[in-house]
């Protein structure tokens, strides 16, 4: 039986004030073309981002305008599978749908090569988590890598030492 077919509880003065109500929402994403190259290029193992004709960022994944500039993104690049842990979480709610034994970690990665930075998992004790931390993607092996962020499983540390505060502090 789920919560959904429970009778609403009442209060003691009699009234129904809250209910639990499920909420599920199917959609569909049209990638477009900046992003589509994105997804093609992560199921071949590449992180593809596009160049700003104007300040020169590269942005991962592209977004078809530069978010500073205004203007069309210009040339394609290939950035490497290695970052710089800008910022990071640990989690430990547990929710609906969850993959990741709790507690674990959630950051922003900016890649080397690329102007801003992403979201990703982290997979390293918690307690060893730090800014600055130099990281690599592990890649879903290439017969089963999905076009989807999910074609990396997660960032590991490289053991390489960490990235001075000033080569990352703009992408926090
Ligand atoms: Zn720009």
């Amino acid at each position: 039986m789920s919560d959904a077919s429970k009778p609403a509880k009442k209060d003691a003065d009699g009234e129904v004030r809250r209910i639990k109500a499920p909420v599920k929402l199917d959609y569909t994403v049209t990638a477009g073309l900046a992003l589509s190259r994105f997804l093609k290029g992560v199921t071949a193992g590449k992180l593809l981002g596009q160049r700003c004709g104007v300040c020169s960022k590269v942005y991962v994944p592209p977004r078809g305008g530069c978010p500073t500039c205004g203007v069309g993104m210009g040339e394609q690049v290939e950035v490497k599978d290695t970052g710089t842990l800008t910022t990071f979480c640990i989690v430990n709610v547990p929710f609906e749908g969850q993959t990741m034994k709790l507690p674990y970690v959630y950051g922003l990665i900016a890649l080397d090569g690329a102007d801003n930075a992403l979201h990703h998992l982290i997979l390293a004790p918690p307690e060893e988590v730090r800014m600055g931390m130099r990281l690599r993607a592990e890649w879903v092996p290439p017969e089963s890598r999905p076009a989807s962020m999910e074609a990396i499983r997660w960032f590991v540390p490289t053991g390489e030492p960490d990235a001075p505060w000033d080569s990352y502090k703009e992408h926090l």
